[in-house]
Parts: structure tokens; C-alpha cells; sequence
């Protein structure tokens, strides 16, 4: 008994036919109340306008601290960068200053360096397990996966001396923050000259884009090749951050924000916590940078087409895709909240680092007056990603996403500098701005399509579990490294499901990666599978991301990043047709 059964269709996911998701909103108790009224006042020397624009910076916006307690980018006049080992001196001095801090290795790198992670806490907690005891949400921060953008390390550093030492103690109440300032450590501590690329000429001394490996860690998020990225995803599985920031640099740009903020946009995702995102924190958060930092911060985006004025603003031009690879895109497969902030690069170092610290600050004071509101949007997307599991997978009702791109939510006012425009920088190749118009208050533009909706586009059936044969460790080796739960069958199994009959092995290239790809069809077939077997069982609140890493048309799971090769070698070695080696169980067969 076996038909042919397409599987892969056009029709609408169950997910995106749920009703909107709803969040109640919460009064600020009066605590809360008490603390935003507590915190320190609009900065002072605003422009007319109330905005700071172009190199703009509030005058003392960083206070006055002793100088141990200085920054490398501080007591440079900011055109330095932290190195790894600064780092450290840093750290030290923070640490015989508080009770609230605890330090502990991210991992040590290739290179032997350490990547320290400071645990901000009120009252302390040393571990994961304390973390969990406190009751109290964790939030993750980091900077330098790529190091030429370190605006966010040196923001990190300051957050974490305002919190621990200065006005900012009140931002523990509800969160513990944890913040990784270096992490891409090996690429910091490779020193070159800065060739102008960023658009500005501070700092004059950067590190690389790559890791010791020449890896780009911002690309290994569903590969999971680099130790650096292991380490972070082993964090991700012991504290269970809700919510986690990733900050760059972008140049090229031609808006007017200080700084942009993009998050997870894989459609595959939970819609709970994007949602709430997009319609909850980020208005909030926007709002909250204006009101308090003199700063318009918006989508991470750019305009398209390049000639003025512009038509759309758009994820696709800023790079950002619904591909996985990014860890912040990855992250939404968790059922968590992301954050990438990409500050623009031709400003000064001081001025983007400030654009960081504002975003950063008033993103921890939302998440923690908001805490109790957001763990209960991310549990609740585990629990429905369970249940929907069990009531829905047999009936093959349940569907989700293999791919996605972005359509318009409407139209939008953005604001640009017409006048600044690409181009080739003297004697190179390299693509920079003109900076000369990127000062003073930018042009509104009206009406342009706001095109930052992820959509599904092509989706497939959610099955129950995944059997995987017994030879294929390697592979639930990695899916156990994304924090999937594998378990293997003590007895042999008869399953009815489906198998995925392989036409065609494929490569195709997308944005510099030439990406494995199959072709086949799905059929629905019966079959016994032996003691040892691994088993993914789907009712886990990583079902999302197990579905989108196994499937065999995926955009970018472990087909397209090259997990399933060896395998795949295997399974084509056989007499026609080749299967591939993960079945979809629809249910078992006693
Ligand atoms: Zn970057």
C-alpha cells in the first residue's frame, strides 16, 4: 500500500491561521512605577528638535567614573576598541566593586583566550540551576561575532557598570542579565588598520569578521561547526535566556536612525513571541529611546531601488533574510525572542556606541518591567507547539514552513539622508558612503512600502517524530546540540508515515554559500524499524526547530548546510530509489 503523496503545497499553515496572538497588557505595578520614575533624567543639550542627529551625542551621556573603571573606548576618546585582555582588567575592577556579579567562560577559544560571561544579578546567582531557583527571567546580551562592529561591546561594558555601580541597580528587580561583551574573541584580538569601510574612521584599530577557522559565526547557526557557536548554544540550553541581543554595525546605509533592530523572521518559528515583538516591545522600546535618549531608532532595513526617493524599505537589501543561519533567525525556532540591533556605520564610534547603550538600556528596562508578561508569551508558545503536536500530527493536519520571504505590512514613513550616497573609496574596491549629508535632521519620506513581513511560501506536514537509522549518529549529535531530545528505541518499531523518495541531489547557491538541495517526492509507506533506532519525539517544545533542520526541502537546514551529507553518501550508494534517511512517523502500527 503505497501512493504517491505531494506533500509539499501551497496551503495555508495552521499557524498562520490562528487568530492573532493576543497578550494581555499588564499596569505597570507600582513598584515598577516607582523605578521608572527613579531613573535619571532626559540627558541634557538636545537640539531644538529634542533628537540628536548625524555625530550628535548628548554632552557627559557616558557620566564620570574613576579611571579603572574607564573603558578602553572611553579613555581613548573613542577610537579604541577593547581587547580580549582588556576585557579582563575590566572585569576585575567591575568585580571587587559588587555583590552582584558573577563571571564565568563562555568556552576558551582555539586560540587559548578566554570569553568571559558576566552574570548580572540581584541577588546573585552563580549557575544556571540558581538562575532557575530565582523565579526570575534570564536575558543574554553579546557583542563582536564580528568584530569590525563593536559598538555593542563597548555599549555592554557601560550597561554593566551603570547597572552594578551606578543608576541602573533597578533593572535586576525582575531579570537576571547576562551579558557576553567579547565573543567572537579570537577575531577581536586579530588587530588591523581599519580600511574605512565602516564610513567612519574610528576606531582606527579593528579586529576580523571571522573566527581562527575563517568561519563566520553569523552564518553557523544551524551547522553548528565553530566551538564558539557550540558554547553559546550549550548557554542556551542550561540558562534558557527569553530573550536574547546580538549587536552589528551596518554601513552602506542611507537612513536616518541612530541605530535599526531586526528579529527572528524564520516563518517556521512560533508566531507568539514574533508577534508580540513586532506589536509589543518594539513600539515600546522605540518609544522609550526617543523619550529618554533624544534618538529615532526603527526596522533594520534599507531602502530600495538605491535612487531617491526610495519605494520600499526593505529586509532583503539589508541581508536579512528568513533563513536560519543567522543565531538570532535560529533563536525563533526556540520559541524565544531575538534581537539584531545594526547601528549605521558612518557615524563616530562614540556616537554609535551611545546609539548601542540607548537601545540596550531601554530594552532592559522594558524586559524588565515586562518580564512576567514575556515568559508567559514564550511558555505558552511551548506548550501550543506541544499540544498542537498531539492533537494534529496523525490527521496530517498540522503543517509548518520550509521557506519564506518578506511582503509588505503596509506603508511607512521613513526617514534619509537623500545625499548620501555609495561609492568606490580611493584606490579600492571597497564600497563606502559619502558622509558629508549624513548630519543634521533627516528627510521624512512618505509612504514607502514597509517590506519586513516574513511569510511562509512553501510548507510541509508536521509529522509526530522522525525515525533516524542507528548509523547516523552524527546527525543526532547535532540536533542534540540544538537542544533537541533524542531518544533511541528499545524495541523494534512498525510505523506508518512517510518516506522521501530523492530525484535529484542538487546544489544551489544562495548569498555566497553553495548550499546542498534535494529533489523528490513524498510517499506514504509502512515499515518496521529495529531497536536502536533514534527517535525525535515531536510533542517537545523544540519541535519547531527539529522540523525545520530535518525536513529535506528546508531553505537552510542540515540538507542545505551540509549536516545530512555523509549520510546522504549512503543512502546513495544503493540500487534507485534513494530514500532519505529520516522517516516522518505518522503514528505507530501495533
Ligand atoms: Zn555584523
Amino acid at each position: 500500500m503505497s501512493t504517491n503523496h505531494p506533500q509539499e503545497t501551497d496551503s495555508m499553515s495552521p499557524f498562520r491561521e490562528q487568530p492573532r496572538w493576543h497578550t494581555p497588557t499588564l499596569p505597570l505595578a507600582p513598584a515598577l512605577l516607582a523605578l521608572v520614575l527613579l531613573s535619571p533624567p532626559t540627558p541634557t543639550g538636545a537640539q531644538d528638535s529634542g533628537r540628536y542627529w548625524g555625530d550628535e551625542v548628548p554632552s557627559g551621556w557616558n557620566g564620570s567614573w574613576p579611571d579603572e573603571l574607564q573603558t578602553v573606548a572611553e579613555e581613548s576618546a573613542f577610537t579604541r576598541t577593547t581587547s580580549s585582555t582588556q576585557l579582563l582588567e575590566y572585569i576585575d575592577a567591575l568585580q571587587w566593586r559588587t555583590e552582584k556579579l558573577h563571571v564565568f567562560n563562555l568556552f576558551i577559544s582555539p586560540r587559548g583566550k578566554a570569553a568571559p560571561a558576566l552574570v548580572l544579578s540581584d541577588p546573585r546567582v552563580t549557575s544556571a540551576r540558581e538562575a532557575r531557583e530565582s523565579g526570575k527571567p534570564v536575558v543574554y546580551l553579546h557583542g563582536n561575532i564580528h568584530p569590525p562592529e563593536p559598538e555593542a561591546t563597548e555599549a555592554l561594558l557601560m550597561v554593566a557598570r551603570d547597572i552594578l555601580l551606578g543608576a541602573r541597580e533597578g533593572l535586576l528587580q525582575n531579570q537576571i542579565v547576562v551579558i557576553v561583551p567579547i565573543f567572537n574573541v579570537d577575531g577581536t584580538d586579530t588587530f588591523v588598520l581599519q580600511d574605512g569601510s565602516l564610513g567612519s574612521t574610528t576606531p582606527h584599530i579593528v579586529g576580523v569578521r571571522a573566527n581562527s577557522q575563517g568561519i563566520d559565526l553569523n552564518r553557523d547557526a544551524v551547522k553548528l561547526e565553530t566551538p564558539e557557536v557550540n558554547a553559546l548554544y550549550r548557554f542556551f540550553a542550561e540558562w534558557d535566556p527569553i530573550l536574547f541581543l546580538d549587536g552589528h554595525l551596518m554601513g552602506r546605509v542611507n537612513h536616518g536612525y541612530a541605530n535599526t533592530y531586526a528579529q527572528s523572521t524564520v516563518p517556521a518559528g512560533h508566531p507568539g513571541p514574533r508577534t508580540y515583538m513586532d506589536e509589543e516591545l518594539f513600539p515600546a522600546v522605540r518609544d522609550r529611546v526617543r523619550e529618554e535618549f533624544g534618538l529615532e531608532v526603527f526596522t533594520h532595513a534599507l531602502f530600495s531601488p538605491r535612487a531617491w526617493p526610495p519605494t520600499e524599505w526593505s529586509h532583503d537589501r539589508a541581508a536579512w533574510t528568513t533563513e536560519a543561519k543567522f543565531v538570532v533567525n535560529d533563536f525563533g525556532l526556540r520559541n524565544r525572542m531575538a534581537i539584531i540591533t545594526e547601528t549605521p556605520g558612518q557615524p563616530t564610534f562614540e556616537r554609535r556606541i551611545y546609539a548601542q547603550y540607548a537601545y540596550i538600556l531601554a530594552l532592559l528596562e522594558y524586559t524588565n518591567a515586562h518580564a512576567g508578561e514575556m515568559e508567559e508569551v514564550v511558555r505558552a508558545a511551548d506548550e501550543e507547539t506541544v499540544t498542537r503536536v498531539l492533537e494534529e500530527s496523525e490527521s496530517g493536519e498540522l503543517r509548518n514552513w520550509l521557506a519564506g520571504e518578506y511582503r509588505s505590512r503596509g506603508s511607512v514613513d521613513v526617514l534619509g539622508y537623500p545625499s548620501v550616497v555609495p561609492e568606490y573609496l580611493p584606490g579600492t574596491s571597497v564600497r563606502g558612503t559619502r558622509t558629508e549629508g549624513g548630519a543634521g535632521e533627516p528627510e521624512l519620506v512618505r509612504g514607502v512600502a514597509d517590506m519586513t513581513l516574513p511569510v511562509g511560501t512553501r510548507d510541509a506536514w508536521m509529522p509526530r517524530g522522525y525515525l533516524i537509522p542507528a548509523a547516523h549518529g552524527d546527525v543526532v549529535a547535532k540536533l542534540e546540540a540544538h537542544n533537541v531530545t533524542v531518544t533511541v528505541l528499545e524495541e523494534p518499531l512498525r510505523a506508518e508515515g512517510e518516506e522521501f523518495r530523492i530525484t535529484a541531489r542538487t546544489a544551489v547557491r544562495s548569498r555566497g554559500y553553495e548550499m546542498p538541495a534535494l529533489e523528490g517526492d513524498f510517499v506514504s509507506v509502512e515499515r518496521e524499524f529495529p531497536a536502536g533506532t533514534f527517535f525525535v519525539d515531536m510533542a517537545q517544545p523544540m519541535a519547531n526547530a527539529a522540523f525545520y533542520y530535518l525536513e529535506p526541502r528546508s531553505a537552510d537546514g542540515f540538507v542545505g548546510w551540509g549536516v545530512m551529507d555523509r549520510a546522504l553518501d549512503a543512502a546513495m550508494t544503493g540500487d534507485p530509489p534513494a530514500i532519505y534517511p529520516v522517516f516522518k512517523v505518522r503514528r505507530e502500527v501495533r
